[in-house]
């Protein structure tokens, strides 16, 4: 994995160019089934499926990393967990950035309907929620954590 995590740092060095206050991702190896790559908002980082990596080290290092990273940029940007996950901004940066083409269809960025990919947080710990539930709360209802009694907060998307 150590190739791989250095060309992480290569494409986040290259993202701090335009964006200097991007925090460092957290990197994991430890993504299962059909998905190379996702980008996690609340949990900080990038996971990568190291399975599809060791099989695939050409198309990870040229597509999935950058693409991956190119979520991360997203993020952080203003507003970014509220913007497409492969929407204009995300093709500028695989484009501009990266000199890739914006291919969402790659054959590693299978989308899978995730089926909860909505994190809130209380004071304890995550939870996921499916898009029905995250409609509900964007409307006003109230959820809680039945262990700390907080209200949760909505602190992003998970997208792959
Ligand atoms: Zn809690
Ligand atoms: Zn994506």
């Amino acid at each position: 994995m150590d190739a791989a995590s250095t060309r992480v740092k290569q494409a986040w060095q290259r993202c701090r160019e335009v964006h200097p206050t991007l925090p460092s991702p957290k990197v994991w190896f430890d993504l299962k089934g059909a998905s190379a790559g996702q980008a996690h908002l609340g949990r900080g980082g990038l996971r990568f499926n190291p399975v599809l990596l060791s099989e695939n080290r050409r198309a990870f290092f040229d597509q999935v990393i950058p693409h991956e990273m190119a979520h991360w940029l997203v993020f952080h940007l203003q507003d970014g967990p509220r913007l497409k996950p492969h929407g204009r901004e995300w093709q500028a940066v695989m484009r501009d950035l990266f000199g890739l083409a914006p291919d969402v269809t790659h054959r590693f960025d299978i989308k899978r309907a995730q089926r909860a990919p909505y994190r809130y947080a209380c004071a304890c710990r995550q939870h996921a929620f499916t898009a029905q539930r995250h409609t509900l709360a964007r409307g006003g209802r109230q959820y809680r954590c039945r262990q700390c009694a907080q209200t949760l907060v909505y602190c992003g998307r998970d997208v792959s």
